[in-house]
């Protein structure tokens, strides 16, 4: 199957895993609308549209997700971080995590929209996954 996300899961490719659990997978995403953009995927190669999931894994989706929110707030030290789930580009389903600051209004911005620096990326996904 020629799908980025199941090859990244497979460690076919490389890529900055900052989580993983039996059915998900989190990465920093190396072509990111705002720096250091995440994605939370499923293992499985199953449809991009997650709302025709069944409740039960999309329950299991959005907990896992939460868990990495937790994690990018506590490393960029970010009021917000934003759930985008769009379903394009890649049809496998995954959720976009943008890091936000600010909360009362959007002066805050998004952090950047520069392309990611794969050693930048390496990094702190290895200071996420040592610290868990
Ligand atoms: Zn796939």
């Amino acid at each position: 199957m020629d799908c980025i996300f199941c090859k990244i899961i497979a460690w076919q490719i490389p890529s900055a895993k900052i989580r993983e659990n039996d059915e998900f997978v989190a990465i920093l995403d190396a072509f990111p609308a705002c720096k250091w953009q995440a994605l939370v995927m499923t293992k499985a190669h199953i449809w991009s549209d997650v709302f025709v999931m069944p409740n039960d894994q999309y329950s299991r989706f959005l907990l896992a997700v939460k868990e990495v929110v937790a994690l990018l707030r506590k490393w960029l030290q970010v009021e917000r971080i934003w759930i985008v789930v769009e379903g394009m580009q890649v049809d496998h389903a995954h959720i976009k995590l943008y890091p936000f600051r600010g909360w009362k209004s959007f002066e805050g911005g998004l952090i950047g929209s520069e392309m990611a620096k794969e050693e930048d990326l390496q990094t702190l996904a290895n200071q996420i996954r040592n610290s868990i």
